[in-house]
């Protein structure tokens, strides 16, 4: 394994955030690597100016890798189902689809009042997917397509599509098992024509970055005129980090490297060029659970015991909990939606 560098000749005196650059940035706490039992202890600090909360001193960019759970987040073991998706055999599959037609456009049946209100809670769960609305004949990208399993339901749903991907493994299951067009590369290496797609989407992935606003606004130079913009990320300010703090499982560390709040990334996004800017919160109950299994191995409290292994609790008590805090806009994931503008 290779060494972190967590040492001082890396740690921040300034806010890292271009728009701020404050050197009021303060310690909050440090934790071990919770997801994979990697070494090491990491810091993570905020700034008292624009709210930027970020791990301090960051562990190597050639680490990053090393850290980074492929096994848990790059399954291929899956490949059948993945070449399965967009069957319609269910009825969780027919609201699917119905919540494409009349909230996405997507244009493979007319729209239809009933279904439209009745596919409702559906398109709130596919924006938290970050699925885009439809563009006939368009183009789109995806930033950390691991190994490709949304970009293909979005290649049958009609999007021309291409990937990055850094991993490997991933990367070429993606190429060779799904047929899709995916670049191994970092994000940073990429090089893709000026407006080149309709759509870009990254889930989950601005968070890892050692320069978010850099490289976000690269991904706008290869987006068209009106086109989305759509990433997910995990939300510092949601209650799961209010309750469980530095055991919070969205926290994720040393592989999560920045935590933004909305009013940065509004304000970053705006300036860019991107307007009709939405953030939808996730509602998954996964959050709150692993969050008090981390509680429980290290506190032995049986009420976190009965949070994380308890299926009653989390059936009747945590999910509703979990539908409830993301509608109201309090969870600690969020999608962002942004149109671009302005070029
Ligand atoms: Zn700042």
């Amino acid at each position: 394994m290779i060494e972190i560098n967590a040492d001082e000749f890396n740690k921040l005196k300034i806010c890292p955030n271009p728009e701020c650059c404050s050197s009021g940035i303060f310690f909050l706490f440090s934790c071990p690597d919770r997801l994979t039992n990697s070494p090491g202890e990491f810091s993570v600090y905020k700034c008292k100016n624009c709210g930027f909360v970020f791990q301090n001193p960051r562990i190597n960019l050639e680490c990053q890798e090393t850290y980074h759970p492929k096994k848990i987040w790059h399954s291929i073991s899956n490949i059948e189902s993945l070449l399965k998706t967009n069957q319609n055999n269910s009825l969780k599959d027919f609201f699917k689809k119905q919540a494409l037609i009349n909230h996405f456009n997507y244009s493979f049946a007319k729209k239809n009042i009933f279904y439209f209100f009745l596919s409702w809670p559906f398109r709130r769960i596919l924006k938290t997917f970050c699925f885009p609305n439809f563009q006939q004949g368009g183009k789109l990208l995806e930033i950390g397509c691991s190994n490709g399993y949304f970009l293909k339901e979005m290649q049958n749903l009609g999007w021309e599509t291409k990937g990055v991907e850094p991993d490997q493994e991933s990367s070429f299951v993606a190429s060779n098992s799904c047929g899709l067009c995916v670049e191994n590369k970092k994000i940073e290496n990429c090089n893709f024509k000026e407006s080149e797609f309709d759509a870009i989407v990254a889930r989950m992935v601005l968070a890892h970055l050692y320069n978010p606003f850099e490289t976000l606004q690269t991904i706008t130079s290869w987006l068209k005129k009106d086109g989305q913009l759509i990433f997910s990320i995990p939300y510092f300010f949601g209650v799961e980090f209010k309750w469980f703090k530095n055991f919070c499982y969205g926290l994720q560390l040393p592989t999560m490297i920045s935590f933004f709040s909305k009013k940065m990334l509004r304000d970053n996004l705006k300036k860019i060029g991107y307007d009709q800017i939405k953030f939808y919160h996730h509602y998954f109950d996964r959050d709150i659970v692993a969050s008090a299994n981390y509680k429980y191995q290290a506190t032995g409290k049986l009420f976190y015991k009965l949070l994380s292994e308890n299926k009653s609790v989390r059936l009747l008590i945590i999910r509703p909990l979990s539908v409830i805090l993301g509608v109201m806009g309090l969870t600690s994931r969020v999608s962002v939606y942004a149109t671009l503008l302005k070029k």
